[in-house]
């Protein structure tokens, strides 16, 4: 696809996208007057959920934190033992036992693995409101900071982005080992800093998508693109590659006014700030049609919850199905299209590391594989434990991140028994936790979404692969 023949709308997409931010911004407001849930409510998982489960441990070899500790209650079947005990009144919810809850990584490979079909997913969702109750309420206030003030401002993202960017091309990472008078709580602190920044890749240059994008010619349809949040400050590249992909394919592709999906934030349980941004994108998505194309595996499955998210809420639950309906996954609408032009070759060796959330949660499996199967010149390689996650899990890597190394370490020594040169997903979290183990590993391996795969071969004819 040449410059000249990609058309777009918006001749200042910069100070189009500025606008996008402050519309955003101003819209974000009464989120600080949001107040966490009360403390104390009794446990309210569906005891229906919990008995499901008959014990029978199929689902332990697919638990990553299970292989990870060895640890039964660090198991999915531990794991719903210890709600159950709870859940009665058997046992409080006391630190020790959220522990071994907030331990998941909410991956629910278990759930895909359970031949007595679990719902993992919707016991996690029914704890986690509570678990976020006896978070250390220093810490919570920060993290609610984070989701309903920082993560949904596309401006403020935007300032963190050029802020760490900077950061990185100082050498930043060397003043963490200049400080060692802070003392013994400084040390902690920096040495959890340094792990956190282990985990950040080179962030890009910011280049504001266009508002509106199409080829010439006959138009398959209209969409309209969810860019993200990390993934469009960490992976900016993506969503571009993503753009012209839809655009390749004939497609009208629009980029409207959004915010964050709140999946963080529900993730933690602060459902009330899940459910505010909820609404906000559903607001902001209203006046366009055809379908909403996520880039981010984690992204599409919150957006495609919000018909259960606001369920109870009679004034939003039809507004929420409807809006839910019209999500699908970029590797969805790129499989059900065409590209006019062959691939060009790639000569690479490439793994395919499964998102969670595009498995297990939206449980798309052979959309990725038939993209894969469809370029020309590429080895595929089998990863074993595919499937798996990386211990990536939202801000997992953050709030857990020797559990999530040890994770990362499998998942890694299975990637470089598989030979690949290049491992491909669909998640900003997986990339960015697939970068820190092949950093850490000396690995000589490209990351990449899957997105950039597919931009390289039917892109960008003139570039080059390596
Ligand atoms: S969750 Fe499913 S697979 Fe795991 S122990 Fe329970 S019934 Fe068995
Ligand atoms: S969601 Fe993932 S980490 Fe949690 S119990 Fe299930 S398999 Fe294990």
């Amino acid at each position: 696809m040449s410059g000249k023949e990609n058309q777009q709308a918006d001749s200042r997409p910069a100070d189009q996208a500025a606008d996008r931010s402050e519309s955003t911004r101003a819209e974000s407001q009464p989120l600080s007057d949001l107040v966490p849930l009360a403390q104390g409510q009794p446990p309210a998982i569906d005891p229906a959920l919990l008995s499901a489960c008959i014990h029978c441990g199929i689902c332990l070899p697919a638990c990553p934190t299970y292989l990870a500790t060895g640890r039964e209650t660090e198991s999915p079947r531990g794991r719903i033992y210890l709600m159950n005990l709870w859940q009665q009144g058997d046992q409080e919810l006391s630190p020790r036992l959220a522990e071994h809850l907030e331990s998941c990584l909410g991956c629910f490979g278990c759930q895909t693995a359970c031949p007595s079909g679990v719902q993992y997913e919707k016991i996690l969702n029914q704890a986690r409101p509570q678990l976020a109750e006896i978070r250390p309420p220093g810490l919570r206030r920060l993290m609610r900071f984070a989701f309903a003030q920082i993560l949904p401002d596309y401006r403020r993202l935007q300032m963190l982005g050029k802020l760490l960017r900077v950061w990185q091309s100082a050498g930043g990472e060397k003043l963490f080992s200049a400080l060692p008078w802070l003392g013994k709580t400084g040390a902690t602190l920096i040495g959890s800093l340094r792990s956190w920044q282990s985990f950040l890749p080179p962030v890009p240059e910011h280049v504001p998508l266009p508002r509106q994008s199409w080829l010439t010619g006959k138009k398959r349809g209209q969409v309209q693109l969810f860019s993200g949040c990390v993934m469009d400050i960490l992976y900016n590249q993506v969503n571009h590659a993503c753009l012209r992909l839809l655009t390749a394919q004939r497609n009208i592709v629009q980029v409207p006014d959004q915010t964050c999906c709140g999946a963080l934030a529900f993730h933690a349980g602060e459902t009330d700030i899940a459910c505010e941004l909820a609404k906000r994108n559903i607001e902001l998505f209203q006046s366009q049609s055809g379908q909403i194309v996520a880039t981010a595996a984690g992204c599409g499955a919150m957006l495609k919850s919000y018909g259960e998210l606001l369920e109870k809420d009679a004034v939003w639950s039809q507004r929420a199905r409807e809006f839910a309906a019209r999500v699908v996954d970029l590797t969805e609408i790129l499989s059900q299209g065409q590209f006019s032009q062959r691939p060009r070759p790639l000569a690479i060796k490439v793994a395919y590391h499964a998102a969670c959330h595009l498995i297990h949660a939206q449980r798309i499996r052979e959309a990725p594989a038939e993209l894969l199967s469809r370029l020309e010149g590429i080895s595929i390689i089998p990863l074993v434990e595919g499937e798996h996650c990386c211990g990536s899990a939202g801000i997992f890597n953050l709030t857990h991140t020797e559990l999530s190394l040890k994770v990362l370490e499998r998942k890694m020594e299975k990637i470089k028994e598989s030979g690949a040169d290049t491992v491909v997903t669909t998640n900003p979290g997986c990339m960015l936790q697939l970068e820190a183990g092949a950093r850490a590993a000396g690995l000589k391996l490209r990351v990449l979404h899957l997105a950039e795969i597919l931009d390289q071969a039917y892109c960008q004819p003139q570039a080059d692969s390596d």
